[in-house]
């Protein structure tokens, strides 16, 4: 970011103090606060307070960057963090002084919350192991970092007609969901990237369609004025309901997109300017070895990263401390937040991963403590069903049947069909709801089964009907159970089983 960018996002904190002051003195109304606050990063919630969001550009939460989450929470007693699928971290029970204070001093350390909300371009997200992991093609953070930059000078002028995602993947495993957001980078063997446009989760989630291949990644910046060209020209400004990019793919058909994006890109590469940019090496070495669950050796011999997993992704308020004061002196360690709701501290040796599973010993095991969630309706406006509380109850009733660490799978729930907790894609997925039951209305859940985020075989999951809430717990454990007296685990139980799974599932329907 440019000095003179940051100097621009300063002064317009000054606007979004002066609406924060004016909504907290009940002279705004909650809908008109939103659609702008949500412009600054900042949504008031539920039931008082507010949220910030933390962008940063592929999770990269560099220990500058932990320094200042760890000082924020003791300055301004922050009790509630929460890790996002969309790789930002969630300030949560701010006041207005300590909302506006934070935004300012999260931009010296390149945080920038300034479109972290509304019909803006949103964090760019890249694969958390960018440059590590053992599997990838190439390292896309640089390029990734170097989008993000360019996002973030168009935040202030530009009008598109609902929010942009813009994703890079690294490799197939493709959790940043590159080939089904609005704007996909997806990583080749060969250093280029396929590009895939008008993709998402959310009401009526659509996969993304490829528009084109093999774009050297000098080229990024075209691309992504080529789907900014196309979105205005041909997203939809009347109707909220209808605007993300997904539903271009019905205006224009899939073969249109591809022949407007490509006019466009053609115009764009005339244009756009060429990224230049290039990855970080790792220079530190090591020959000790370590080995464990929640321990991935890197593409760097003698290098790890530890992976910590916090409940419902709800990061406690003391782990940003401990972390830091346990990595400070770690050469080229910094820690990546991960779509599904885990932190990555990466770049260790065998001696420092094991001072880093110290203070990290509250992390998830099994699958089934890794499942994802949006932060539910308790805090978030929109949301219809506490999400946290329905995991926060299946994680205790899973615990007191004792159930083997492999007879459930991770499940993703969200608090209402916007899909923050990515319910479509998980083997098992919960979307909030309501039920009427016997005339009462009741809180219930969708049930989703068979998402699969998985580059070449992405499928979202298939509605299986409606559980009511209080009933969740009671399936879930039902379920474990008799995937585990199969003898098998679970995936390789429902792959051999999915019509016990569909009975066992009926009796709990409503
Ligand atoms: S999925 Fe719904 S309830 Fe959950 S955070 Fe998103 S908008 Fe809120």
């Amino acid at each position: 970011m440019t000095p003179e960018l940051k100097e621009q996002m300063r002064s317009d904190i000054s606007l979004f103090a002066e609406k924060i002051r004016a909504f907290e003195a009940g002279e705004v109304d909650k809908k008109a606060y939103k659609g702008f606050s949500g412009g600054f990063g900042s949504y008031a919630q539920r039931n008082g307070g507010n949220m910030l969001r933390l962008r940063m550009a592929g999770g990269r939460l560099t220990k500058e960057r932990l320094a200042f989450l760890a000082d924020s929470i003791e300055t301004y007693s922050i009790d509630r963090l929460k890790l996002t699928t969309c790789q930002t971290i969630q300030f949560h029970n701010l006041n207005a002084d300590a909302t506006i204070d934070l935004m300012e001093k999260a931009l010296e350390v390149g945080i920038v919350t300034r479109g972290g909300g509304g019909d803006f371009p949103r964090n760019t997200m890249a694969s958390p192991l960018s440059g590590i992991g053992q599997e990838e093609y190439f390292d896309v953070l640089p390029w990734a970092e170097g989008a993000a930059d360019y996002l973030l000078t168009l935040v202030r002028d530009i009008h598109m007609p609902r929010k942009l995602k813009v994703a890079f993947s690294s490799g197939p495993d493709n959790i940043t969901h590159a080939t089904f957001r609005d704007l996909g980078f997806v990583a080749r063997r060969d250093g280029t990237f396929d590009v895939y446009c008008a993709g998402g989760l959310g009401p009526n989630p659509r996969l993304g369609v490829k528009v084109a291949e093999k774009i050297s990644p000098a080229d990024i910046i075209a691309c992504i004025d080529a789907m900014i060209s196309v979105f205005t020209q041909f997203g939809n400004y009347e109707n909220r309901a209808k605007a993300r990019t997904r539903y271009l793919q019905d205006t224009l058909g899939a073969d249109g997109l591809k022949a407007e994006f490509s006019k466009a890109l053609s115009s764009a590469l005339q244009t756009s300017p060429k990224l230049d940019v290039h990855p970080e090496p790792v220079t530190k070495t090591s020959e000790e070895t370590i080995s464990g669950p929640r321990i991935l050796p890197q593409k760097q011999p003698g290098l790890y990263t530890v992976s910590y997993h916090p409940a419902g992704g709800n990061l406690p308020a003391d782990k940003p401390r401990q972390l830091y004061d346990t990595i400070r002196d770690m050469p080229q360690t910094e820690c990546r937040i991960s779509p599904d709701e885990t932190l990555y501290i990466i770049n260790l040796t065998a001696s420092e991963a094991e001072k880093v599973l110290a203070v990290t010993s509250d992390s998830a095991v099994t699958p089934f403590q890794h499942s994802v969630s949006c932060i539910g309706a308790s805090i978030c406006q929109q949301g219809v069903r506490d999400s946290q509380a329905l995991l926060a109850s299946m994680l205790e009733a899973v615990e007191e049947a004792g159930l083997p660490d492999n007879a459930l799978p991770t499940v993703h729930i969200s608090g209402c069909p916007s899909s923050c907790g990515t319910q479509q894609i998980g083997t098992l997925g919960f979307q909030g709801g309501v039920k009427k039951v016997d005339g009462a209305v009741q809180p219930a859940y969708t049930l989703l089964l068979n998402g699969n985020e998985l580059q070449g075989s992405e499928a979202f999951g298939e509605t299986i009907g409606t559980i009511l809430q209080a009933s969740i717990p009671e399936f879930i454990v039902e379920l474990g159970r008799t995937a585990a007296a199969s003898g098998l685990d679970f995936s390789a139980w429902l792959e051999k089983h999915e019509d016990d799974f569909r009975s066992l599932a009926s009796k709990y329907l409503v």
